[in-house]
């Protein structure tokens, strides 16, 4: 599966614990992210990522342009619902294309928790 994992900085600790846990699972599929979310999940755990732009320079919609391309299965967004983003319109454009395609989005930890184990089951 391509997975896209983006996570707004509060979040990035969290993203990264999330993925150590599940590092096994997440090295058999191809990950994408946004730029500084990839960078620091390729430093602290080793994974192969394909970095895009930084969420607030582009890197937001240049993951929905993928998931309109239908080159997204998942997308792990972990946000920030306390700190007001200055590109709140490409967040919103992200989870609306999820919604138009039909992709399964994770935007906060419980649901990546329950998402990554129900994919751990498929496998
Ligand atoms: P970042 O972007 O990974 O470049 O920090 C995330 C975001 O804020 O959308």
């Amino acid at each position: 599966m391509e997975i896209a994992l983006i996570a707004h900085d509060k979040k990035k600790e969290e993203m990264i614990k999330l993925i150590k846990e599940n590092k096994d699972l997440f090295s058999r599929h191809s990950l994408i992210a946004t730029g500084t979310t990839g960078k620091m999940i390729k430093d602290k755990t080793g994974l192969a990522v394909e970095c895009l732009m930084s969420g607030p320079l582009g890197g937001d919609q240049q993951i929905g342009s993928r998931i309109a391309a239908g080159e997204v299965d998942l997308v792990i967004f972990l946000r920030d619902p306390l700190t007001a983003q200055p590109h709140e319109p490409d967040i919103s454009a992200l989870i609306r294309i999820c919604d138009v395609h039909n992709i399964p989005i994770a935007t906060n930890l419980g649901t990546a928790k329950l998402v990554l184990q129900a994919l751990a089951t498929m496998e």
